[in-house]
Parts: structure tokens; sequence; C-alpha cells
């Protein structure tokens, strides 16, 4: 089986941005009470949105099964306030409820939470209990940077962030560190500010001591772990300089590494340095790179085929990364997803 841990709900129906816009609209007018409103969007809708894309991609490309998650760059934290944020949370993680409910086969949910910049953790907790509990949820993304591209937040291993992670730690999910949007010119949000904060949020969990604390906190780095892969002789060496563990050692039960790098030099490069054990199949597609690589013939985000044809990786290490991986850091996979027999 061929579990891809990173895709986002990219091509939803147009009600979904309609209700956005409309609630981003309203932020101007404080005269009368915050209402959350609703969608109209039929079983119809949500099919003709995913046939031509992420099922047609599954069914192609030789995927089984998608840790779904509404659009990434779409939770756009930085706007309103909190109670903002957890009206149109809750809209997406419902959204993403309804597609795992029509394709339960094809989609496991993972949710977005409702931060907001400065604000206590407490809608965070309260809604990542209501997606695993109530929606049959098996993770969530976080945002280390709610403010979109201004780094106002504490650090991920700051304890501002720990009532989220005692309830993780209690309903045993993972997170995928993701930022939305960016509203700083100088960083583009997929090419620039996604792999800026994959690359700080490795540097916070080198720097700090939070895994002694949350022994079994896991967090999926995505994009391939930003720059580290490739730079990891500099953190190796700021690690021995900082008196910290071995990379190995600090990353083995709790940070992993997705395999959303488009090209096959860079899975290769990903594969030779990173254990197998903390790498989990990902092409976030339908997503941030939806061209075909002339180079190649085919679309970039088809990273399946990078580790089909990597050869010096054993089969037995291409199956954790597959699917054994994803079964072992959301655990609530299986209750959703059985293994073949
Ligand atoms: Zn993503």
């Amino acid at each position: 089986m061929i579990i891809d841990c990173h895709g986002h709900y990219t091509t939803a129906p147009k009600a979904l941005q309609v209700y956005r816009d409309a609630q981003i609209a309203a932020l101007g007018d404080q005269s009368g009470p915050r209402t959350k409103g609703g969608l109209a969007i039929s079983d119809d809708d949500i099919r003709e949105s995913l046939e031509g894309a992420q099922l047609k991609f599954q069914r192609e490309r030789g995927t089984d099964v998608t840790i779904f998650s509404p659009r990434a760059s779409a939770m756009a934290h930085h706007i309103g306030d909190v109670t903002t944020s957890l009206h149109w949370s809750q809209h997406c993680n419902d959204l993403i409820h309804r597609v795992c409910s029509l394709y339960p086969n094809n989609f496991v949910g993972v949710c977005q939470l409702p931060q907001s910049p400065g604000a206590p953790l407490d809608a965070c907790v309260e809604e990542l209990e209501r997606a695993v509990n109530q929606l049959g949820f098996i993770g969530c993304n976080v945002n280390p940077d709610p403010s979109g591209g201004h780094w106002t937040a504490p650090p991920l291993t700051d304890r501002y962030w720990y009532p989220l992670y005692e309830k993780m730690v209690e309903l045993d999910v993972p997170a995928m560190v993701h930022v939305s949007s960016s509203c700083n010119p100088n960083f583009h949000a997929t090419g620039a500010h996604y792999i800026n904060a994959d690359t700080t949020a490795f540097m916070q969990f080198l720097t700090a001591d939070l895994f002694k604390d949350f022994p079994t906190l896991r967090f999926i780095i995505p994009h391939g772990g930003g720059a580290v892969p490739y730079h990891w002789g500099r953190y190796r060496g700021l690690a021995q300089d900082l008196k910290r563990p071995r990379l190995d050692d600090l990353i083995r039960d709790n940070v992993f590494f997705d395999t959303c790098v488009y090209h096959l030099a860079g899975i290769e490069l990903l594969l030779k340095i990173v254990p197998a054990d903390n790498i989990l199949f990902g092409s976030e597609m339908v997503g941030a790179v939806r061209g075909i690589d002339p180079e190649t013939g085919h679309y970039f985000d088809d990273t399946k085929r990078y580790v089909d044809h990597i050869t010096n990786v054993s089969d037995t290490d291409k199956r954790k990364i597959f699917e054994e991986n994803a079964r072992r850091v959301y655990p609530r996979m299986n209750e959703r997803i059985l293994a073949p027999a």
C-alpha cells in the first residue's frame, strides 16, 4: 500500500472561497454579532472537484491513500482574529470530513487549527479534539508563523505551544509543520516561506529540549525538510558545537521528513542522508508545483516515480517510506485504513 502523507484540498468547490471572501469582507463591520454562516456545497460538487484531480492522480500514479488537509495557503491565520480562524477552520475541516466520508478508502483527514497571532491555543486544542474524536482525523497542521511571514510567534519549542502538544500526546496524533500564505513581500509563499519555515522548525527542535518534555510528540517537516538534508553537515556540526544530541538521536522518534522534493537528485540526497525510518512518502499533489518537467516529461510532483527509480534503497526501506512509517507516525491511520492482508 502507498500512503501519501501530504495532500491538500486545493481544488475545493468555489463556494468555499466565496464564503471566505464574504467572511473577510465582513471583518470591517463590527456592528452585528459574529456569525459562522453556512456553506452550500453538494456531494456532487465535492465528487466533481476530486475526480479530475486528486483521484485521477492517485489512479495514474499508483498511490492508494492520501492524508488530506485543507488548503494550507488558504489557512491565512493572519486574517481577522481567533473567531475568524475558528469559523474558517471548522468549515474547512468539516469539508475534509465530507471528502473522507465520500471516499473512505482514498482520503484520511488532517485538520487545520484556528490559530491567530498572539492568541492562546485553547481554540486549537478544542478543534483538534473535535477533529480527532468526532471527525475521525489522524493529525493536524501546525503553523509556526500565524503572522504570515513576520514571525511574531514564539519558537515551536516555547511553552506557549505546550497546551497543544499535551492534547496531541493525549490523542496520539502528530502535526505537520506547515505555514500558510505570506503577507511579507520578501517571501514567496511556496518558494521561500514554506522552505524557510521547514528549515527554521528543524533548527528550533535542535536547540531545545522539547522532546525531553514530550518524548512521544511527533512532527513531520514537509517539503523534504526544507534546506536541512542538503546542509546536514552544518546541522551536525552545529549540534556538536552546541553540545546538543546527535541528529539521528534528536529526530529518531520525533521528527520526520516527507518526500515533497520535486526532482530525482533531491530525493536521492534525502534518502542517502536521512534514516529511512524518518522519511514518509508525500507528494503534496495537487499543490505547490503543478506543471510537467520538460526534462522528464512527467509531473514535477509525481514524487513516487523518484522513489521508485532509486536503486540503492532496499525494498524493506521503501516499504517503510511508502507505508509503514506513516502508520507508525499517524497511528490512528490503522483504525481508518486496514493494512493489506
Ligand atoms: Zn502542504
